[in-house]
């Protein structure tokens, strides 16, 4: 038995599924996790030290490589003055600083521990500024673990295959309006039924917890129409997308405007923190300037401080790192397709810049249902084979790939070579 093997049988006894978050689980594939002990690069290693060519990056936030020797030299650094005061601090200052300049649309920002946070008081200032209850979520988005947003919530929930989540009362999900991904007509229809009563849209700019889903050219300004016209807030929830496809996340991306954003993931270089932030009228409804309660013993910890401003400095001063990632991400994404007609088989890649996804199934992907056609037994024999080459993609047909500056032209070719040989084993046994 492996080091990793024996931890998940001591695991399985004190945690539940011996995980603390169901995405981490082996039930989809089959076989139980291995164990990670440290990482650096592109590379992450096992209790057993095995190394895997890494594709999950933490599920985000290691855009620049594990390990970065600045990031880690900045929290070393904070560690050393104390690791939590509770009390204001310079670098609080300096985040709100930074974020504010780097996305346009965020004028007051607040600092959180978690995408879930974040999301969770971004809706909850929503529906302060407009007075309104209800929000339209699109199926198969995620937007964290909160009650009213566990509607047709996408990748762990879909995985675990359960639709929706035992404990939340029918009170907290009465109010989500669930609407589908790229289908504008069916947003204007929750509008047209009760739009007076809608708080806000939020939408992932692009879906990244169905796979990677692209917003259809013009979904987005569609929404951004919509909601005006109802005097309804646009929320992005940039937990994935924020310092991701460029600097200025999505709505820089695809050019449009939310009226709130929420982070998570790489604004904090791989510690816990979640923001949210927008047009200044609306944040400043936020306690204690406003009536919108909204607290964190945690939030601003000086130590997440220093690791996010350290990774989000470093974004800033390489614009030539997007320019690189999304370089990499449609060489290495275009090159899975090519291998796939090559085989002749009708799969389909989907992608935007460094995020992407292989569906199994011959139809286009364009919303949850048909993400959901593609086929997860092949998708689990697709998964053993790339761990066992040693390349670790996410245990689940429903997350992203994501690559990092850390994943060079070899490495993804070996990534390549993987798929490629399993490919040729699939054609065998055919
Ligand atoms: C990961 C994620 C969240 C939740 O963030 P946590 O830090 O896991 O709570 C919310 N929204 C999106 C789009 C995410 O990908």
């Amino acid at each position: 038995m492996t080091k990793s093997q024996r931890l998940f049988e001591e695991a399985v006894k004190v945690v539940p599924g011996g995980v603390n978050s169901p995405v981490r689980a082996f039930g989809s594939v089959g076989g139980t996790p291995p164990f990670i002990k440290r990482a650096r690069g592109a590379y992450i290693y096992d209790e057993d030290e095995n190394g895997y060519l890494d594709f999950v990056g933490s599920w985000g936030p290691m855009i620049l490589g594990h390990g970065h020797a600045d990031v880690l030299n900045e929290v070393h650094k904070a560690c050393e003055g104390g690791l939590s005061f509770g009390a204001a601090t310079a670098a609080e200052v300096e985040m709100a600083q930074l974020i504010c300049a780097l996305v346009p649309s965020v004028e007051m920002v607040r600092m959180v521990n978690s995408g879930t946070e974040a999301v969770m008081s971004a809706i909850r200032t929503a529906r302060g500024f407009t007075g309104r209850d209800k929000i339209v979520k699109f199926a198969g988005c995620y937007h964290g673990h909160a009650d009213g947003l566990l509607v047709q919530a996408g990748s762990g929930v879909m995985t675990a295959g359960v639709p929706d989540s035992l404990g939340v009362p029918v009170g907290c999900a009465k109010d989500t309006l669930s609407a589908e991904y790229n289908n504008l007509q069916s947003v204007k229809e929750r509008f047209e039924r009760c739009g007076e009563e809608i708080a806000a849209v939020i939408v992932e700019p692009v879906a990244a917890n169905m796979g990677v889903v692209p917003p259809a050219p013009g979904f987005l300004e569609g929404l951004r129409k919509v909601c005006d016209r109802y005097g309804a807030l646009l929320i992005f929830d940039e937990v994935i997308t924020g310092f991701r496809l460029g600097i200025d996340g999505a709505q820089g991306y695809y050019g449009v405007t939310p009226d709130l954003t929420t982070f998570g993931k790489i604004i904090g270089g791989g510690m816990p923190v979640g923001a949210y932030g927008g047009r200044r009228q609306i944040m400043e409804l936020v306690a204690p300037l406003g009536g919108v309660y909204q607290a964190g013993t945690l939030s601003g910890n000086p130590v997440a401080m220093a690791a996010g401003i350290a990774q989000l400095t470093i974004l800033q001063e390489h614009p030539d790192y997007y320019e690189e990632l999304n370089r990499k991400g449609d060489w290495f994404f275009g090159q899975i397709q090519r291998l796939l007609e090559e085989k002749g088989k009708p799969w389909q890649v989907n992608h935007v810049g460094s995020l992407g996804c292989l569906y199994f199934t011959g139809r286009h992907v364009g919303n949850y249902q048909d993400a959901k056609a593609s086929d997860t037994k092949i998708f689990a024999e697709y998964f053993k084979h790339m761990l066992a080459q040693g390349i670790y993609i996410a245990p689940s047909q429903f997350e992203a790939m994501f690559l990092s500056i850390a994943h060079t032209q070899d490495m993804l070719g070996k990534a390549l070579e993987g798929i490629a040989s399993w490919l040729s084993q699939q054609a065998e046994t055919e």
